[in-house]
C-alpha cells in the first residue's frame, strides 16, 4: 500500500513488519527461516493496540459507548490499557482531536502492582486513571484486578463499562482478521529464491499467551484459511497454568514470575482449549526469557520486551522437540515468532538495567578511554 495520510493514531495500529532473524537462526543451527512479527512497531507499542481498537470500535457500533458519558474500565497487564487509553484520548465529540483535554471516553485501568512504572506513566500521559491492585491476589479474590476491583468501579461509577478482553470475542477475532493475515501475506508475497528458499506458507507460529487472544486468533487464521498443517506453539511462563497438558504446569507452581503480559492463574474464556488450535505448549522461566531478550537486542537490533524473549526462548526449546528438529532442519520452512511489545515498557526494570548497563567493557571502550586520556 502506498503511504497515505491517516485520520488519527488509530490508523497506525498493526501493519507491523515481518523481519528475518538470520543471525539467531545461525546461532541455533537452524536451516529453516526464523521470522519475527515485530509488534512494538504498532503505534501504542504493542500487539494489544489491535484488540483495544477492535473492542472499542465494536462497542461503538453496538451503541454501547456514549462519548462524553461512558467510562471505559479495563483490567489489564498494561498493554491493552495503553491501546484503550489511546483510543479514549483520540475519540472526541466535536471531531477536533485535542490531546490532554480528552473529550472522548474517560478511561480507568486496573493494573497489578507487578506491572512496570513505564506502563503506568504511559497510561497517565494518555489521560487514563490507573488503579493498582495486589499482584498476589488470586483472580477471584476481592482485590483481583481481573475480577472485583474493575467490577466494583463499574457498578459505582456512572457510565462505567468493561469491554473485558478476557471474554470479548473481538480479542481473538482481530488477530484472526489482522495479525494472522498480515503474517500470511508477508510470507506468501516473498518469493522463494535459491539464496532464500521458502515453502511459500507459514509452517509454525510461536507466541506467548496472556488472555490467549493472539494464539487463538492467529491459529484460526492459519488453519482455517491458509495451512491446515501449520503448527501453533503457545508459550506459558513457569508459575502460570495456561499450558496443556496440565501436567506441564506443576514445575515451579505458584512461583511469581517477573515477565509481564503472559501467563495467568485462571483460564480466560478467549483462550482456546481445543488442541486443534494450539498444537504444543512450552513453559519458560524468567532468566531464559531475559537472556533471549539480550540475544534479540545484541544480534538482531530489536528492542523488545520480556515476553518476546519468552517467545524466542520457547522457540529454542521447541526446536529441540521431535517435530521442532524436523522443521528446524528443513530449508525453506517458515517459523514465525510473535514479539508482542518493546523495551520502552521496561526501561527501569532491574532485569533490563542490569542487562544494558553491566555489559562487559568492549575493545572500543578501551580505545575511547585512551583517546580521552590523551586530551
Ligand atoms: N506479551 C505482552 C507483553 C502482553 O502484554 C500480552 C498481553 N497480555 C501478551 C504477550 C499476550 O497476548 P494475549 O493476551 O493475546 O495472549
Amino acid at each position: 500500500m502506498s503511504p497515505q495520510i491517516l485520520d488519527n493514531a488509530l490508523g497506525a495500529v498493526g501493519n507491523t513488519p515481518l523481519i528475518r532473524l538470520d543471525k539467531v537462526a545461525a546461532q541455533f543451527g537452524l536451516k529453516c527461516n526464523l521470522l519475527a512479527k515485530v509488534e512494538f512497531l504498532s503505534v501504542g507499542g504493542s500487539i494489544k493496540d489491535r484488540i483495544a481498537k477492535a473492542m472499542i470500535e465494536a462497542a461503538e457500533t453496538e451503541g454501547k459507548l456514549i462519548p462524553g458519558q461512558s467510562v471505559v474500565i479495563e483490567p489489564t497487564s498494561g498493554n491493552t490499557g495503553i491501546g484503550m487509553a489511546m483510543a479514549c484520548a483520540i475519540k472526541v465529540i466535536s471531531g477536533a482531536q485535542i490531546m490532554w483535554t480528552h473529550k472522548g471516553y474517560r478511561c480507568i485501568i486496573t493494573l497489578p502492582n507487578k506491572m512496570s512504572l513505564e506502563k503506568e506513566a504511559a497510561l497517565r500521559a494518555l489521560g487514563a486513571e490507573v488503579v493498582r491492585t495486589p499482584t498476589e491476589a488470586a483472580w477471584d479474590s476481592p482485590e483481583s484486578h481481573i475480577g472485583r476491583v474493575a467490577k466494583k468501579l463499574q457498578r459505582k461509577i456512572p457510565g462505567g463499562i468493561i469491554l473485558d478482553q478476557y471474554r470479548n470475542v473481538n480479542n481473538p477475532l482481530i488477530h484472526e482478521l489482522s495479525t494472522g493475515p498480515e503474517i500470511i501475506e508477508a510470507v506468501v508475497s516473498t518469493p522463494s529464491t535459491p539464496e532464500r528458499p521458502s515453502s511459500g506458507k507459514v509452517d509454525v507460529v510461536v507466541c506467548g499467551a496472556g488472555t490467549g487472544g493472539t494464539v487463538t486468533g492467529v491459529s484460526r487464521a492459519m488453519k482455517k484459511t491458509h495451512n491446515k498443517e501449520c503448527i501453533m506453539v503457545g508459550v506459558d511462563p513457569k508459575g502460570s497454568i495456561l499450558a496443556l497438558p496440565e501436567s506441564l504446569n506443576t514445575a515451579d507452581d505458584g512461583a511469581q514470575y517477573i515477565v509481564e503480559g503472559i501467563g495467568y492463574d485462571f483460564i480466560p474464556d478467549v483462550l482456546s482449549r481445543d488442541p486443534v488450535d494450539v498444537d504444543s505448549w512450552i513453559k519458560t522461566g524468567d532468566e531464559e526469557s531475559f537472556d533471549a531478550v539480550r540475544v534479540l537486542m545484541r544480534t538482531e537490533g530489536l528492542l523488545v520486551g520480556g515476553s518476546s524473549g519468552s517467545a524466542l526462548s520457547g522457540a529454542e526449546k521447541w526446536f529441540k522437540t521431535e517435530a521442532g528438529q524436523k522443521v528446524g532442519q528443513t530449508e525453506g520452512m517458515n517459523v514465525v515468532l510473535i514479539l508482542a511489545d518493546g523495551i520502552r515498557n521496561y526501561m527501569s526494570k532491574p532485569w533490563f538495567l542490569s542487562m544494558a548497563m553491566d555489559a562487559k567493557p568492549s575493545e572500543l571502550a578501551g580505545q575511547i578511554a585512551g583517546v580521552l586520556k590523551d586530551e
